[in-house]
Parts: structure tokens; C-alpha cells; sequence
């Protein structure tokens, strides 16, 4: 395979170049950061500037922000240039919480799109696609961050949205749209409307698929890709981290492109807040080395991940996280049993005749939880049979009972019918009263 660099000379500059590239990046977002009230007062404490960081070890002297604490911040307390110089601002999906709000520079936004067109350019798009960006735009990040990105690639972008399947599909055979982005949950949605409204797969020209914004496994990717026979590149990013583009898959798809000469990843355990060894999995903490506007350091995302020890077939140097599997605020405690969510989720989409939706209840029953996985069955599964649908129902209840330990009920419902959300997908209903 030839592999396609956006930026040669910064994906495939050697380890040391890369390091040393950071630490002088890592002393300008200190220097930066100095300069908001919040880590003027948290750097200060700590006795710690620019000359202080002298190795690439003397990041772990900075201490960690949290979601919280940008939240204390808001609205001006992470601001490290003159609110003129602002030219937007950008809010997280609030998906735990209330929202943060993020500024960026005309500059900022300037790096921001070149790392999205990276990301784009090395799955092998060009300015001969077109990329019909179906994800929320608005505050939320993936709108605006992907469609720059692709218009610096050249690509021919059109700005769909999420939602209304029938005028996509309208979109993809007027333009020959060849590559969508979208989160892994609407996909699927677009692949059961295609057949429901009976769209023929060979009147669309689509090659790839841009996903990410929400965890899925990698049986999600795979059955996405068959159904829809394109290839599904992982997108991961966050606002406090500009947005997408903050680590990518190359065309190998075995993991995710960390941009190193942007941002400084570890991955630390969340109990203990020490590096996890090498390959192990953790909490990823991201330190931000290519915004102005709001500097951020060691920011503990709570997205668990993993590196890969192995250096990419593609060249690129820059190292490569496993597909991030969570939230550390996503673990479920049922009846004593820790379980997340994807485990579900890598269990039922593995199945074919499972259909493309799920949801997972948990209530209390008397002093008990209750765990009630409800999936969609397949199109060609008829619902007013009942034998085969108690067989279904059962298989299903086994293969996940071994996997996850809980014995779960199992709800099987009518393809189409369990709700679908145009940003990231809810697949959690925690009915339990907070206080118990
Ligand atoms: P919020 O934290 O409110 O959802 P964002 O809209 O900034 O805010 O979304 C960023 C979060 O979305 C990440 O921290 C991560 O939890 C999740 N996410 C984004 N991309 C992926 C991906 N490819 N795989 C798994 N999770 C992802
Ligand atoms: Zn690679």
C-alpha cells in the first residue's frame, strides 16, 4: 500500500526530533497558560513556569485539570489573550455534565483545521471527494472541525447535518458523495433506513466513513463496513482538545494516531494517578501544545485507552491508542458487578441477527438491580412468529450472560422502533434512585 501524508516531514519526524519538538511546544503552553487566571494561581502554587520544565519528565510536576475545573472557570478563567483576539468559541456535548466552553485565536482555528485535514488526508481522500458531513454543527465541534478540515483538503464538502436519512440519500446521488462523517450510532441508522426506504447501495458512490464522537467496538466498525461496504476510519477528539483531530486512523486501521506534535498524551490510573506501564489500559490525560486561546494542561479526558507498543506499518511515528472502550463514569455497578457498557455492545453487534439498535435499562427490583438489554432484531426476522423470537431472545441472554456475568432480560424489538439520537447516541437508562 502507498500511504499519503498531509504534513511528511511532522507525521514521520524521528522519536527524538518529535520529543524535543514537545518539550519547546510544552514551555510555550506553559509560558501561555501563565497567563489565565486559573493556572496563574495553580502553576504559581506549584512553583512552576517555563524554566521549570527542563525534560520531557517534568510534565508530570504540573498538576492535572479536570472537567471541573474548567467548569469553575467558566466563562473567562482559562482566557490567555484579550477577549478581541477571540474569534470563536466552542462548548463540549455536556454529555456528563454542564457543558465547557472553549475559545480559539483566527491561529487557533488555522491549526486546529490543519490537524483535521491530516486526519482526513491520510485515510486516502483528496480534492476529488466529496464529503457529505452528517454530524451536528453548531457549538458542538465535529460540525465546523471536519467540514474546515475538509475544505483544506479541497474536498468538495457539503454540510448536511445529521438527521432526515431520505434527504441524505438524496444528497449522496445528486453529488456522488464518496465519504461521510457521522457518529457510529447514526450509520447504522442510515444503513436500516437505506434498506427501509429501499435505497439500492450501488446508486451511492460512498468509499469511506468517518465515525467517532461516542465509544463503539470494533464489531460495530466491522458490521458497518460490510453492510455498507465502506471502510470506517475511528475518529477520536474532544472541545477541550479543539474538536476532532486529535487522534485518527491511518489507512492500516489498527489503532488511532495520537498527533504528538500537537498534543501530549498519557495514560495514567485514575485511582492512583501513576503511569500505567506501557500498553496497559488507563485514563488518557491530553496536554494541549497547539492553542493559544486556551492553553490546558494535562487534562484528565476520563476516556480509558491504551498504546500500542508497536511502531505503524504507515511510517508515521507518531504513537497509536487503542480504541478508546469509555468513560470512567460510565461503569455500571449492578448487583455488585462492574460493567460497561460496551461490553454489552461488543457482545450484540457481533451477532447477525441482532439488528443495528440497543439500549440498556437498569432499574431497582425490591433490593435488587435489574439489567434489561433491549436490541432490535434483524429485518428479516418477522415479529409476529414467536418461536424463533424466544429462541433469539434466549441466545441472546446466553452468549451475553457468559460475557458479562450478570444475567440480563432480554427485549427484542421491531427494527426502526427503539429511539435514535442525531448526536451521540443515549444507550444507557439508569432508572435506579440516585440515593441507594
Ligand atoms: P462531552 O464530554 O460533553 O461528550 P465532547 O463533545 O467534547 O464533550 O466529546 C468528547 C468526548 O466524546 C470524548 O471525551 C470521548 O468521551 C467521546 N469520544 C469522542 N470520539 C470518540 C471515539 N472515537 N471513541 C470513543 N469516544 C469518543
Ligand atoms: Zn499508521
Amino acid at each position: 500500500m502507498t500511504y499519503q501524508y498531509w504534513n511528511e516531514k511532522m507525521e514521520t519526524l524521528s522519536r527524538p526530533e518529535l520529543e524535543a519538538y514537545q518539550l519547546a511546544q510544552l514551555k510555550t503552553a506553559v509560558d501561555q497558560a501563565l497567563r489565565t487566571p486559573f493556572y496563574r494561581e495553580r502553576l504559581g502554587k506549584a512553583g512552576i513556569n517555563s524554566d521549570t520544565i527542563k525534560t520531557p519528565e517534568d510534565l508530570r510536576r504540573i498538576p492535572f485539570t479536570t472537567k471541573q475545573d474548567l467548569r469553575d472557570g467558566f466563562p473567562y478563567g482559562f482566557l490567555s489573550i484579550p477577549r478581541e483576539d477571540v474569534v470563536r468559541l466552542h462548548a463540549s456535548s455536556g454529555t456528563t455534565g454542564t457543558p465547557t466552553t472553549i475559545y480559539f485565536s483566527k491561529d487557533d482555528i488555522n491549526r486546529w483545521t490543519s490537524f483535521v485535514a491530516r486526519c482526513i488526508y491520510g485515510t486516502g481522500c483528496n480534492k476529488t471527494d466529496v464529503f457529505q458531513n452528517m454530524i451536528t454543527y453548531g457549538l458542538f465541534t465535529g460540525g465546523l472541525g471536519f467540514h474546515a478540515g475538509g475544505e483544506e483538503v479541497g474536498m468538495l464538502v457539503i454540510p448536511s447535518g445529521p438527521g432526515n436519512t431520505t434527504r441524505q440519500f438524496r444528497l449522496m446521488q445528486d453529488f456522488g458523495t464518496t465519504v461521510v462523517h457521522a457518529t457510529p450510532s447514526f450509520l447504522l441508522h442510515v444503513e436500516s433506513k437505506m434498506r427501509e426506504e429501499g435505497v439500492s447501495r450501488d446508486s451511492v458512490k460512498l468509499k469511506r466513513a468517518f465515525a467517532g464522537a461516542e465509544p463503539y467496538s470494533e464489531d460495530t466498525r466491522r458490521r458497518i463496513e460490510e453492510l455498507l461496504r465502506i471502510d470506517v476510519f475511528n475518529s477520536y477528539g474532544l472541545s477541550e482538545m479543539n474538536g476532532p483531530g486529535v487522534a485518527f486512523e491511518c489507512q492500516c486501521k489498527q489503532g488511532l494516531h495520537i498527533w504528538e506534535d500537537g498534543y501530549i498524551a498519557e495514560i495514567v490510573n485514575p485511582d492512583t494517578l501513576e503511569p500505567v506501564p506501557d500498553g496497559e489500559t488507563g485514563e488518557l490525560v491530553l496536554t494541549c501544545l497547539c492553542r493559544e486561546a486556551t492553553p490546558i494542561l494535562r487534562y484528565r479526558t476520563r476516556d480509558l485507552s491504551s498504546f500500542y507498543t508497536e511502531p505503524c506499518a504507515c511510517g508515521r511515528t507518531h504513537r497509536r491508542l487503542h480504541r478508546i472502550t469509555g468513560r470512567t463514569d460510565d461503569m455500571l455497578i449492578i448487583n455488585g458487578v462492574n460493567l460497561f457498557p460496551s461490553q454489552i455492545e461488543e457482545v450484540i453487534m457481533s451477532m447477525k441477527e441482532v439488528g443495528n439498535n440497543y439500549l440498556i435499562v437498569v432499574e431497582k427490583e425490591g433490593a435488587l438491580d435489574r439489567l434489561t438489554v433491549k436490541t432490535e432484531v434483524g429485518q428479516d426476522i418477522f415479529m409476529d412468529d414467536a418461536r424463533p423470537l424466544n429462541a433469539l431472545k434466549e441466545k441472546i441472554r446466553k452468549i451475553l450472560q457468559a460475557s458479562i456475568i450478570i444475567n440480563p432480560r432480554v427485549e427484542l424489538h421491531e427494527s426502526g422502533s427503539l429511539p435514535v439520537s442525531e448526536g451521540k447516541a443515549k444507550r444507557v437508562q439508569d432508572m435506579r434512585p440516585k440515593d441507594a
